[in-house]
């Protein structure tokens, strides 16, 4: 539905000393899309588990982090991926800072519990992302409108307030925004459909930021006629 502006945050192999191990595809410091170096290993093991941390430095930054492993046996190469020190906080991304600190903790929560592998609460911590997203914006653009809005659904407030940009919606995503407690019931898994909100999500970060800069521009107009 839209073209990416960027890699989303994902889980990636990264090879090191003949072993394979699962980092994320971005520094924790700078978010940028990185291949580290590793500056360190250290490992921890008992009779149940290997326990291995990587220590890696950004080409970009410079700044250094951990990565920590599960290497022991496994059944799913999703579960060996156990933490990055620190934690992604996607503060320095230009999207990210336009929104409300309200969708900043809650979206950056859902982000986490999707890493940890928590994937139904993260499903909805996208769906309330995109509501809060979606509110934030049609307050700023219809102020006036500012009970209705809040009193809305998301479903309602979109059709109301975004109705030009749902046409863009595939049938899939209005299906899941719906928040049919049938469709879920009868369908997949929830988490199946998160990277759907995601998209949508990013969709809005990216309307939001053309709005802002559409917002400013008008200003300067404004000045300069005064
Ligand atoms: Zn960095």
């Amino acid at each position: 539905m839209m073209q990416k502006n960027e890699k989303k945050l994902t889980k990636v192999k990264y090879n090191h000393d003949n072993r394979e191990y699962i980092i994320l595809n971005k520094c924790p410091h700078c978010n940028l899309d990185i291949h580290p170096t590793v500056e360190n290993t250290y490992r921890f093991e008992n009779k149940s588990f290997e326990i291995h941390i990587l220590s890696l430095t950004c080409p970009s930054c410079r700044k250094d982090y951990f990565v920590v492993n599960n290497c022991g046996e496994l059944n799913n190469n999703q579960e060996r991926y156990l933490l990055t020190i620190p934690g992604h906080t996607f503060q320095d991304e230009s999207l990210i800072q336009n929104t409300s600190k309200k969708f900043q903790n809650l979206y950056t929560q859902s982000i986490h519990a999707e890493l940890q592998g928590n994937d139904d609460i993260a499903f909805f911590g996208y769906i309330k992302s995109l509501e809060v997203l979606v509110k934030d914006i049609a307050i700023i653009e219809h102020p006036d409108s500012e009970d209705m809005v809040l009193f809305s659904s998301l479903i309602q407030c979109l059709e109301k307030f975004h109705s030009t940009n749902i046409h863009l919606f595939s049938k899939k995503l209005l299906e899941v925004l719906k928040n049919d407690y049938l469709h879920y019931q009868k369908g997949p898994e929830f988490s199946s459909y998160t990277e759907l909100v995601k998209d949508c999500i990013d969709y809005f970060l990216l309307y939001l930021e053309l709005l802002q800069k559409t917002f400013s521009l008008n200003d300067k107009r404004t000045e300069k006629e005064a």
